[in-house]
């Protein structure tokens, strides 16, 4: 276990953020350890792992956890272990290289191993608690080490168990059982017919720069513009409840989900109404994509968190429609 005093904290957005206390996990073994440590030091704590989907404050007064489990193991054709700390874009090539289908969907998503189930994470058709077997993880309200195989961890939309669980997540396994490739996503669709590829002779690699291509058309490169991703789910209502005083049903976009709620596209949302969000010299939206708020360099997390407010007000004002951050905003 390495602890460190008033670190820095790494994120995506670029906030300027420490905390009292930095602690590696290496292994199980540092649990005990671990649990010493926060005893003799009751408080604030926070599980860190890339930064990539946190808006931080300027300084965070307590203890910070993050992970250093970087291994990959192959247990047979299906199944593998995987550490917390492991690079989720990293693992998306591992498993490409060694032949596991299915989340080659999920290229270039930034971010680590063990925050993967946190939110679901999710793109181009595809979600990775679909893969998931089973998540191995520290409960530190009954200090103790347990496994939830997939049924507990309620994966739905950008959401889990986890989201309301103070735990740390140690190790993920997967299980691969597909073999074909998942080319339903409309833009891969559009991709693949603007492009004249033969869809049929396509193979996981392939789909996989497919999908980086498309990204990076449309998303900043948080290394060189700080951003957390999209910053507001889709939200999911009841198709009668929308406002349409100023706009039709025709300028949004509307998918059809699971239950009798439609979800829509929160991007082409804030398009409509982003004329109306006043400038602001430290934060905007991304030029090609509404969804995204950048840092134009010298963001605080209250910037942040009052831009989102007034996007968040003026679309329920037009449309009555409720949007939820993506990113989690953590309270110095
Ligand atoms: C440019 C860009 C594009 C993105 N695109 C997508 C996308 O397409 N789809 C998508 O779903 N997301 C996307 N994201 C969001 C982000 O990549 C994911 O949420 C990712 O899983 C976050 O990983 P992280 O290691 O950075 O987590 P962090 O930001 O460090 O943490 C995120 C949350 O997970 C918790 N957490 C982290 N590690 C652990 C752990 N080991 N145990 C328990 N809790 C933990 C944290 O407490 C926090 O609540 C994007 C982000 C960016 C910057």
């Amino acid at each position: 276990m390495i602890i460190k005093e008033q670190a820095s904290l790494k994120n995506s957005f670029a906030i300027n953020s420490r905390s009292k206390y930095l602690i590696t996990i290496e292994s199980e073994d540092c649990l005990d350890n671990l649990e010493n440590f926060l005893s003799k030091n009751p408080g604030k704590v926070l599980v860190l792992s890339e930064g990539t989907n946190v808006i931080l404050p300027e300084f965070y007064d307590g203890v910070v956890i993050t992970t250093s489990c970087n291994h990959i193991n192959k247990i047979s054709n299906a199944e593998v272990k995987v550490g917390s700390a492991v690079n989720w874009h990293y693992f998306v090539n591992w498993c490409i290289d060694n032949d596991y289908y299915g989340i080659e969907n999920l290229s270039l998503i930034p971010g680590s191993l063990g925050a993967a189930p946190i939110q679901n994470i999710g793109a181009y058709g595809v979600e990775v608690g679909t893969f998931i077997k089973s998540v191995r993880f520290y409960d530190f309200k009954d200090q103790a080490i347990k496994v939830f195989n997939s049924s507990d961890c309620k994966f739905s939309y950008r959401n889990s168990i986890f989201k309301n669980m103070d735990i740390l997540i140690l190790e993920i396994t997967f299980e691969f059982n597909k073999t074909g490739l998942n080319l339903s996503y409309k833009s891969i669709e559009e991709y693949i017919k603007y492009n004249n590829i033969d869809s049929s002779n396509l193979n996981q690699r392939q789909l996989a720069e497919i999908v980086q291509e498309i990204r990076k058309a449309r998303l900043p490169d948080p290394s060189l513009i700080p951003n957390v991703g999209s910053f507001f789910k889709n939200p999911l209502v009841e198709i009668d409840s929308i406002s349409l005083s100023s706009f039709s049903l025709d300028d949004l976009i509307i998918w059809e989900s699971d239950s009798s709620l439609v979800k829509v596209g929160a991007a082409r949302l804030i398009e409509l109404i982003k004329d109306q969000i006043p400038n602001n010299p430290n934060i905007s939206l991304h030029a090609n994509h509404a969804l995204v708020i950048v840092n134009l360099g010298n963001a605080s997390q209250k910037d942040v968190t009052d831009y989102a407010d007034l996007i968040k007000n003026k679309v329920y004002k037009t449309f009555n429609i409720e949007l939820e951050l993506e990113p989690s905003i953590i309270k110095s």
